[in-house]
């Protein structure tokens, strides 16, 4: 049966990104009436420094983005990583599974770490593994994520594939990526060659969901862009990697397709274009960061609703990894 399962890192504030190449995707899967399994994932954020009470504040903030985008905590399983033993748990096993190559290949680590490899934590360099026992720890079939994830769902893949093979089971199904749709792969206002990311230190290469409409509008008044006017096909973008990122974002904000977007606007400059554009990205995330206020009034009743889910996933992952470890021969008599 399929399962859906994905997560955020609580590592700053949820941005447009977050929201156009994941969170509106988790809830039309939630609508579609599959079992969908979503995780703030603190394991994953603290593999870069977090100050504590950070954490916690940006947790219960990504909690209710969730749920202000429409994920139903009755519907959906929504919880904090670290409150399930599972996850740290399966991970261990499966670092002895993957292979030290496979982790050498990962353009995230590359990307994060930067010129300064020696210095990054060591579980930066595992996360990939934790990533993939998330998913596995669910037996998941199916993962939505953006285009910046889909190498650590391969890698998921080879680290179950190599797991089943080397026990000769068929215990762990391979996962498979879900990527759809215009800008799934958002791009930094500010540079059109990195993807828009919550932990990226420039306020301005963002939109984050907790921003109001001033800030919306100026943030795209300042974005990067070139002096041409907008073309009438997206062929025509191939080489303005900032113009087409604002393209795509309009459309996956609009629900159109990027080529009626440009049908459009062809032959008007961003003088006119980018006023559109933070009108429909006001009247999108408008509601939802009102709704985030409203939730994030009550942070008690989001740590209860977390809690909830953490043991409706424990349910769940438990019994998939005692079974991994018996498996893999250790005793288990309790
Ligand atoms: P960080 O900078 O801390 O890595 P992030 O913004 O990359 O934060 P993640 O928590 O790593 O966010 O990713 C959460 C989900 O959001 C993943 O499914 C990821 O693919 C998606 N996502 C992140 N950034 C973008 C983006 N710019 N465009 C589309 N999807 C994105
Ligand atoms: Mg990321």
């Amino acid at each position: 049966t399929p399962r859906v399962f994905s997560g955020i890192q609580p590592s700053g504030h949820l941005t447009l990104g977050n929201y156009l190449g994941a969170l509106k995707r988790f809830a039309e899967r939630q609508d579609q009436g599959v079992e969908t399994v979503y995780c703030l994932v603190d394991l994953h954020a603290i593999t870069v420094w977090q100050d504590p009470d950070a954490l916690r504040q940006q947790t219960r903030e990504a909690a209710a983005a969730f749920m202000a985008a429409g994920i139903d905590p009755q519907r959906s399983i929504l919880f904090n990583q670290s409150q399930v033993p599972a996850h740290a748990e399966l991970a261990w096993l499966l670092n002895c599974v993957a292979r030290l190559g496979w982790m050498n290949r990962m353009t995230q680590f590359k990307d994060k770490a930067g010129k300064n490899s020696e210095a990054v934590s060591l579980g930066l360099y595992a996360y990939p593994a934790l990533m993939a026992a998330d998913i596995l720890a669910y037996h998941a079939t199916h993962v939505p994520v953006g285009e910046d994830q889909k190498q650590h769902v391969e890698l998921t893949r080879d680290i179950a594939a190599k797991f089943n093979h080397d026990y000769g089971v068929d215990f762990f199904p391979l996962p498979e990526p879900v990527i759809e749709g215009p800008a799934t792969r958002v791009m930094s206002l500010r540079d059109g060659s990195k993807k828009m990311s919550k932990s990226d230190p420039s306020d301005a290469s963002r939109i984050n969901l907790t921003d109001d409409a001033d800030t919306i509008a100026q943030k795209f008044r300042k974005a990067r862009t070139d002096a041409e006017p907008l073309p009438g096909d997206m062929d025509a973008l191939k080489d303005r990697p900032e113009a087409r990122n604002l393209v795509n974002i309009y459309a996956a904000l609009a629900n159109e397709a990027p080529a009626d977007v440009l049908a459009r606007f062809e032959g008007q400059g961003f003088g006119s274009f980018k006023p559109a554009l933070a009108d429909v990205a006001v009247s999108v995330l408008g509601p939802i960061s009102g709704r985030m206020a409203e939730f994030l009034a009550d942070p008690a009743e989001i740590d209860r609703i977390l809690g909830q889910g953490a043991e409706k996933a424990e349910g769940i992952s438990s019994p998939i990894t005692a079974r991994t470890r018996e498996i893999m021969g250790m005793i288990l008599s309790r």
